[in-house]
């Protein structure tokens, strides 16, 4: 069965074919800059990548123009091939706790979450309509980042602030990344060979989130009401004292919308060393003598320590630890600070099979207390197991 796995952002369109239930990938690419000038798309298959340069007016146009390829490639000789497309959907709130078929209800849920996910709960939306029109009989579904930490318990998604905030505006701890946080904890339980674990899995990349992983369900993840909570990112702050908000306002005479922008886009790793949010270009400062980036990564790097030592406490220990995400599956030094920084729990780093970038690797020495892996996610595949089942 043929199944699309789609990630539409308000100008791009990742998009992945899967052969299923094998899970073998057809084809891959992405369509960008969609509604602006100089717009293109690339295509990956057998190893082969193509880039076009082409207009790209809005996404069902991006649709339309990857069923052309799908067939050109005789990926699909007809449309009726495709049965089920599957949408990454960044904010499901409390109201999704799995994948679920696009029906209207859904979709206009889906919108109504949009003030907590400005930016992508309406590209999804913009992404399941093309979709619908240019794929009409195709099962569409929508798979949540937030689906995997509702398992959370209200004593650790409620914030300390008055319960009306909750009741009447949902203000809750929703967390992010859960797609790839489970697909993590799931590989995980396989490399160790049992499903009753303690995980603690670090999603690092530009954005960044850590997981207390129990028996396969979340019990915490550090983002929250909104991706700009837990850890410190490439430009976002992480957890802050909320009261800085109204001083600096009061001080500088900011809007709470410019105060949000600073917060998201300008803090983190950029606002910290000044010169970059990219931990390769933090590195390459590091190696310069450049203070600001030592700093930075300092920062960086404890917090994600302390969130692992908080859950290794709230989990009552811990069968592994997991690192994926851009950082987390390529940065060798990080890794390595991480748990060199944890030795007080017993980690201990094998600097050779951490000498490795974007593969599966297991990178603590034997006598490790716990041991760390490295583990490329892959959150396509599950956009494409749950399309599957629902199709099914
Ligand atoms: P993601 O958001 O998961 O795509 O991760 C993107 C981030 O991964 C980039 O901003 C870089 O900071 C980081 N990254 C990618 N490759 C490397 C590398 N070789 N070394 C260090 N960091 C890397």
């Amino acid at each position: 069965m043929k199944i699309l796995s789609i990630n539409a952002g308000s100008s791009s369109l990742k998009f992945q074919m899967y052969e299923m239930p094998e899970e073998t990938v057809l084809i891959s690419g992405v369509f960008e800059r969609i509604g602006i000038e100089n717009s293109f798309y690339t295509i990956k298959m057998n190893g082969e990548k193509i880039k076009k340069e082409v207009a790209l007016p809005n996404h069902k146009i991006a649709f339309q123009i990857l069923i052309d390829e799908l067939k050109e490639y005789h990926v699909v000789d007809s449309l009726d091939e495709i049965k089920g497309v599957g949408h990454r959907v960044v904010q499901g709130g409390a109201y999704f706790d799995k994948t679920e078929i696009a029906t209207e209800d859904v979709i206009s849920k889906i919108d109504e979450l949009s003030s907590l996910a400005p930016l992508h709960n309406p590209a999804a939306i913009v992404g399941i309509r093309a979709a619908q029109e240019v794929i009409p009989n195709a099962v569409q579904t929508v798979v949540f980042d937030t689906a995997f930490h509702q398992t959370m318990e209200e004593e650790t998604y409620l914030y300390a602030l008055p319960y009306e905030w909750y009741q009447n505006y949902g203000v809750r701890k929703y967390g992010a990344h859960g797609t790839s946080h489970k697909y993590v904890a799931l590989r995980a339980n396989q490399l160790i060979g049992k499903e009753n674990t303690k995980l603690i899995t670090c999603h690092i990349g530009n954005g960044g989130s850590v997981s207390a992983v129990w028996n396969g369900k979340c019990k915490n993840t550090s983002m929250g009401l909104t991706p700009n909570a837990g850890l410190i990112m490439g430009t976002r702050c992480g957890d802050i004292d909320a009261t800085i908000i109204p001083y600096i306002m009061e001080k500088t005479g900011m809007t709470a919308k410019e105060i949000d922008n600073i917060l998201n886009k300008q803090s983190g790793l950029l606002g910290i060393s000044g010169v970059s949010n990219d931990s390769r270009d933090i590195e390459d400062g590091i190696q310069a003598g450049n203070e600001r980036c030592i700093l930075a990564q300092e920062m960086y790097i404890k917090r994600i320590v302390n969130y692992i030592a908080q859950y290794y406490v709230e989990l009552d220990g811990c069968d592994a630890i997991c690192f994926t995400a851009g950082v987390g599956e390529n940065s060798i030094g990080v890794r390595k600070k991480i748990i060199e920084r944890l030795s007080v729990l017993g980690l201990k780093l094998d600097e050779e099979a951490n000498n490795v970038r974007g593969q599966e690797v297991l990178i603590t020495s034997p006598d490790s207390s716990i041991p760390c892996y490295v583990i490329p996610t892959d959150e396509e595949v599950m956009i494409a197991r749950d399309t599957y089942l629902l199709c099914k």
